[in-house]
């Protein structure tokens, strides 16, 4: 199937990931009134590179799995961005990645580039020695541009910390030394940092609990759904849960579950646990699709699956009034407008899941110093991260009459554009 062909039909959307980002890119471009050459050198991934991965199969076949690893921006510092294992990973998909990673890194105002990576596979088919002999393969293919001062890769959907410590073994035993900080989210006992499983949620909540006082709400009592209940998904549906929301749905990629008395989240986690999916949960819930949880009558809707899902054709039916995109890419353009119109308050991927890449910061500090901090030093430090940036965001979007998007999208492109020229264009 062509690149943008299976894009398209990837995000369900008539737009792909990359078309999207680009599209996100114009509007703070233009407000910014950036030159041509400069606008040029910004929307352009850095490096892309494509590898083939053969992997020796349990059965003794041999299959060839398609990876990839973008670079989109180095300008701030090292590419910095996950690794994605899914059947229906494409390159536009992981441009579109690594160039949020690029805005995400200056909004937060951390010092890294862009970067992405993905192999088009299907994890939950896999044995673990498998799964372990294609990271290996796929970390040896993609060493050539990897590295703690080049580009660090981190987890994404369906990759986990066990990943990362092959892939931070695998550089290790090409040097001959152990390199700790070529990756980040990490196990704790091989240079993992303290809070970095949870980061990702923990910044969500942070700027949801933001954006409700913005808007006036309590956090008490407030409803939410989740779609997607992975390592952003689930540990947010537990934050906002133990902090007094009430959850009332919950989904994966087998579909949703809803109760409008809320839903005993910790249980939820442990059925996942036990039988791979929300709906293994026996307590008395309904069946909710994942479409149908998008448009339930919430406060807060936090996507935390995978690209396009709000859409020009169901944004209209969104009724939270807060929309904190703990996902990458889950609202189109189009969408965005609608939602603009209707009042709601998107907070934007960039913002809204920037808690991980911040702790992902920290664990590079820390794995560079060999000096490890204590995990509450970590929290007081992510949380003022996010809500600097939020009040950032909002101040960017206030000032020029926008979306939250917008404006954070105005706030990275400004610093990486300011960053390019300072550097000045080589040679
Ligand atoms: P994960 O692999 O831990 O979980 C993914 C979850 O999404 C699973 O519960 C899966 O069942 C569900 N899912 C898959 N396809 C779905 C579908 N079509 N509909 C509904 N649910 C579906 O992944 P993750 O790390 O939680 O990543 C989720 C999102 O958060 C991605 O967009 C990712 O880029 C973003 N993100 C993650 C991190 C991080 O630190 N993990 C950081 C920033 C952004």
């Amino acid at each position: 199937m062509p690149e943008a062909q299976a894009a398209k039909k990837q995000v369900g959307a008539n737009i792909t990931p990359f078309a999207q980002a680009l599209e996100q890119f114009n509007r703070a471009a233009d407000i910014l009134g950036l030159d041509p050459g400069l606008r040029e050198i910004l929307r352009r991934p850095k490096r892309q590179l494509i590898v083939s991965i053969p992997t020796k199969m349990d059965d003794g076949s041999i299959h060839v799995f398609e990876g990839y690893r973008v670079q989109h921006n180095i300008a701030r510092g090292p590419a910095k961005g996950g690794i994605r294992y899914h059947p229906r990973v494409t390159l536009d998909e992981v441009k579109a990645l690594a160039s949020w990673m690029t805005w995400k890194c200056a909004v937060v105002n951390i010092p890294f580039g862009g970067g992405k990576g993905g192999v088009i596979c299907d994890p939950k088919s896999m044995s673990q020695a498998e799964l372990e002999r294609m990271t290996r393969r796929f970390t040896s293919e993609i060493s050539i541009i990897i590295g703690h001062d080049r580009d660090i890769p981190a987890p994404d959907v369906y990759t986990n910390p066990q990943v990362m410590a092959w892939m931070m073994d695998t550089m290790s035993m090409t040097k001959g030394y152990s390199t700790l900080g070529v990756v980040t989210g990490k196990p704790i006992t091989v240079g993992g940092s303290g809070g970095r499983n949870e980061a990702t949620a923990r910044g969500c909540v942070v700027a949801i609990e933001e954006a409700m006082h913005e808007k006036g709400m309590k956090m008490e009592g407030a409803r939410v759904a989740v779609q997607g209940f992975g390592n952003a998904g689930s540990i947010c549906a537990r934050l906002l849960w133990e902090a007094g929301a009430q959850v009332v749905a919950v989904s994966d990629s087998q579909g949703g579950i809803h109760s409008s008395d809320g839903l005993p989240i910790d249980k939820i986690i442990a059925a996942k646990e036990r039988t791979g999916r929300v709906g293994g949960y026996r307590g008395k819930v309904d069946k909710i699709s994942n479409a149908a949880l998008l448009e339930l009558p919430v406060d807060v809707l936090v996507p935390a699956a995978l690209e396009g899902v709000i859409t020009s054709k169901n944004a209209s039916k969104v009724k939270a009034k807060v929309i904190a995109e703990a996902a990458n890419g889950p609202t189109t353009p189009k969408a965005d407008d609608i939602l603009f119109r209707k009042g709601k308050m998107v907070i934007p991927d960039i913002l809204a899941n920037a808690g991980g890449v911040t702790v992902s910061y920290f664990e590079w500090v820390q794995d560079l110093y060999s000096f490890f901090w204590e995990t509450d030093f970590i929290f007081e430090h992510l949380n003022n991260t996010i809500r600097r940036a939020f009040h950032e965001t909002l101040d960017r979007a206030t000032a020029n009459k926008t979306d939250m998007r917008t404006g954070a999208m105005v706030l990275g492109v400004d610093r990486v554009a300011e960053a390019t020229r300072i550097r000045g264009l080589f040679p």
